[in-house]
């Protein structure tokens, strides 16, 4: 029987609008005049919606998080319980006309002699089953054993919001950045080879032919490479043998065709790191790491002027990450360096912007490396505020956070993309996984 790379379907339904179903080795996607449109993991998991102007993102904890655009500003907001359940309940009503006023249509497209299923390297599907994947979906079971499997996911790098997160420790090994309570929930932990191959096991078991959407590993939590290197290998080598990890030169082409091959094949390992965790590892050790897959890593520099590190009770200094982030170019691996905004306020103003690009500038950052620009958002759970209120440092405003980017950008003596990092917003309150 042939197969297709992907599948495409143009119909339209008795009330008028035009559907356009698509079906690859990634993931269904419905469209609805183009004005609604659904994607779907191929477990049948909704992942996201266009509904005329508003985006959602579905969480795999449940919830959804809504944005749209509303007089040139843009908008979030969590829908409440109620709302997530009635979103689903329209999604699942427009699924069910697709099936019942075309279903005769899609299984005589499943007769015809060529697109019939699609070969998804150990699966075969058909749209026909997709769809009543879709329709059947327990969406409370799934969250259920989202919270059985994980520790709740509190922050991606915002290119990898769709990985796939393997928790290989628990926590931060710190917590004591007076800005964050990302992970002051739990203790930190590292887990053992077997804990973490059964972790493993349970996350493929959880997501199912669903993994084909998620093309690159996170190794979670916040700072997963502070795993004494003797510890980290046999964790990294199961991740190795699990999942096919594209080599580091592979050209676009063979990229494609490696994600299309096989559903558990991934572009690569990716993990943050704190200044003083990366401080222990030498340029050999981040090697090994490179060579089991590990891709780019995330380096929280905040700032690079020391006071205000001192001040925010950061683990390391600006001087132990610019040295941490050269030994890690050393060793063949990207960078992702973190810088925050408006923090410190006022206070910190010139030191920050000025101590920022020349820490950034000491960097030896190239075309393969990305700076983020995070906008300071206070957490009522950390001890920032508390701190700013008793010291009378203000919180920042967005036009102030604005010009911090533009004067520590001005400032930069690095080369411009395609040579030089690039230069990417970074908003926590986005971040959905
Ligand atoms: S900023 Fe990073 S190192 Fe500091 S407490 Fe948060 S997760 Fe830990």
């Amino acid at each position: 029987m042939p197969h297709a790379s992907s599948i495409h379907h143009r119909f339209s339904l008795p009330d008028g609008r035009a559907v356009h179903l698509r079906l690859n080795h990634e993931a269904l996607t419905l469209s609805f005049d183009e004005l609604q449109v659904y994607t779907f993991d191929l477990a049948g998991r909704l992942y996201g919606a266009f509904d005329h102007g508003v985006n959602y993102r579905r969480g795999l904890d449940g919830r959804v998080l809504a944005r749209w655009r509303e007089g040139g500003e843009r908008k979030r907001k969590w829908l409440g319980e109620e709302e997530v359940r009635a979103f689903l309940e329209r999604m699942r009503g427009e699924i069910e006309k697709v099936i019942s006023d075309q279903y005769s249509v899609i299984s005589g497209l499943e007769s015809e002699d060529a697109a019939k299923t699609l070969d998804v390297g150990r699966w075969t599907l058909d749209v026909s089953n997709q769809l009543e994947r879709v329709v059947d979906f327990d969406y409370e079971a799934d969250v259920r054993r989202f919270h059985q499997i994980y520790r709740p996911i509190s922050i991606l790098p915002p290119d990898q919001y769709q990985a796939l997160v393997l928790q290989a420790t628990e926590g931060c090994s710190f917590n004591t950045c007076t800005f964050c309570a990302l992970y002051r929930d739990r203790p930190f932990r590292i887990k053992s080879p077997e804990e973490f191959e059964g972790h493993v096991r349970d996350v493929l078991d959880f997501f199912g032919p669903g993994v084909s959407m998620r093309r690159s590993i996170f190794l979670a939590d916040a700072n997963a490479l502070i795993i004494p290197q003797r510890r980290l290998l046999p964790l990294m080598t199961i991740v190795a043998r699990a999942f096919p990890i594209l080599p580091e030169d592979a050209s676009a082409e063979a990229r494609r065709e490696w994600l299309r091959r096989d559903p558990r094949a991934m572009t690569g390992v990716f993990a943050f790191v704190d200044g003083l965790s990366a401080e222990r590892k030498t340029v050999a050790d981040f090697g090994e790491l490179q060579a089991l897959g590990l891709r780019r890593v995330y380096i929280g520099l905040e700032s690079g002027h020391e006071p205000l590190l001192a001040w925010l009770r950061k683990p390391s200094t600006a001087a132990e990450m610019v040295d941490a982030v050269g030994r890690m170019k050393a060793a063949g691996l990207q960078v992702g360096v973190i810088v925050l905004l408006g923090v410190g306020g006022r206070r910190f103003d010139r030191g920050h912007v000025a101590d920022t690009a020349a820490a950034l500038n000491a960097m030896p950052l190239d075309g393969k490396d990305i700076i983020y620009f995070s906008p300071f958002e206070p957490d009522p759970r950390a001890p920032y505020l508390s701190i700013g209120r008793a010291e009378g440092v203000e919180l920042p405003t967005p036009e102030f956070m604005d010009a911090q980017r533009t004067r520590i950008l001005a400032r930069l003596t690095l080369p411009l993309p395609p040579a030089g990092p690039k230069r990417v917003p970074y908003n926590l309150a986005d971040f959905v996984y």
